[in-house]
């Protein structure tokens, strides 16, 4: 499997003038946020809470998210309430291209993955009519690819999940950042676990904020997750979070027109490329002429940062661009010109890197 953390380091190594790779959002946390978290420090909020998350927090949550504080559990990060899930499951189907940390994680639990294929030419969009496995990982909107199924795209999945009894756990951590309408899995299927965070909207990665939402049997199997793993998330941390829900639509309307407007910039800069225009999130996951791992070395060559689309599954002709960057468009410039220079080697034979998939199913 591709180590994306070596590649990571590397890059770190070379330290590159651009970065597009890592999704770490380049908008500052808010200074209420930060000014809240020093505030409950020095008031001494320093020591263990309830395992599930002080009560204020996972009442704000619940309330934002329509559902009882019960079925609220909050934990250090999105990530932690995958793993929690995943331990538990015995068949892991995960939808590819996909964030590689389902993958690592199943592996860390000696459980068996079920990968399911999706490609440009279909809109990214899965058939899961075949699908053999307990659990089914969604993450809309989507990382890499920004794809945002329509309402009615998601009942098609859900309705096969649902002939196989199967258990979805939902990743939703970019759902604030959709640019169109985005329908939680829970609302359409019962039988789901919603991860999310504070990472993406409010920037607050290291604070290692997420939450949970799950019915009852579910809800007391992750409370009992995070108290034989984390224990509990720092108190300070917990306040934050309660400040970035009050301050929450102010922030949404702001850091989600930033990353909208974003990515109609990459789109015109990129137009005529092979990529689906995204929906959500701030990625963008573009074909490139021959393999994307000696692309994205080249990129590095010239001071850009990428990810190889291997890093997401068996996605060898792509790159993953991540617009965190506040000089992106110099950036997506420089990945144009490296796509036109390969392409008109590849034509004339002289690219020795190239497979000659590029013109396939080409989204112009
Ligand atoms: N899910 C997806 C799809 C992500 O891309 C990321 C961050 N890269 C996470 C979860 C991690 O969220 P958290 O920081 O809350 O653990």
């Amino acid at each position: 499997m591709f180590n994306i953390y070596e590649f990571f380091n590397r890059i770190n190594e070379l330290d590159p003038k651009i970065r597009l790779d890592a999704g770490q959002p380049d908008i500052p946390v808010d200074g209420e946020i930060i000014a809240e978290t020093v505030r409950a420090l020095r008031a001494g909020e320093t020591g263990y809470t309830s395992t599930a998350g002080i009560g204020e927090l996972r009442e704000a949550i619940a309330n934002l998210e329509g559902v009882s504080p019960e079925e609220v559990m909050v934990g250090p990060g999105a990530k932690i309430f995958i793993s929690a899930v995943v331990a538990r499951a015995r068949r892991i189907a995960v939808v590819s291209p996909h964030w590689n940390a389902y993958t690592l994680i199943a592996n860390e639990f000696k459980k068996d993955v079920e990968v399911i294929k999706t490609r440009l030419e279909d809109g990214w969009l899965p058939q899961v009519e075949e699908i053999n496995a307990d659990l089914l990982i969604l993450n809309y909107p989507n990382n890499p690819t920004g794809r945002v199924p329509s309402r009615e795209e998601l009942k098609g999945i859900l309705e096969a999940a649902e002939e196989r009894g199967i258990k979805v756990l939902s990743d939703e951590v970019y759902a604030e950042l959709s640019f169109k309408e985005h329908t939680p899995v829970r609302e359409l299927y019962e039988n789901t676990i919603t991860v999310k965070g504070f990472s993406k909207l409010y920037s607050m990665t290291g604070f290692r904020l997420g939450y949970a939402i799950a019915q009852r049997e579910d809800a007391k199997k992750l409370r009992e997750f995070i108290e034989v793993t984390a224990t509990c998330v720092p108190p300070f941390v917990q306040r934050a979070g309660i400040k970035a829900l009050e301050l929450r639509d102010r922030i949404k309307k702001r850091v989600r027109n930033e990353y909208r407007m974003r990515v109609k910039r990459a789109v015109r800069i990129l137009n005529g490329l092979e990529f689906y225009p995204p929906e959500g999130a701030f990625y963008v996951f573009l074909r490139v002429p021959g393999d994307g791992l000696s692309f994205a070395e080249r990129l590095l060559n010239r001071g850009v940062a990428v990810f190889p689309g291997v890093a997401f599954g068996d996605y060898r002709n792509f790159i993953r661009i991540s617009l965190t960057w506040k000089g992106f468009e110099e950036g997506l410039k420089i990945i144009r010109e490296e796509v036109e220079c390969a392409s008109e080697s590849s034509a004339t034979g002289r690219w020795e890197g190239s497979s000659g998939s590029a013109s396939a199913g080409s989204t112009r």
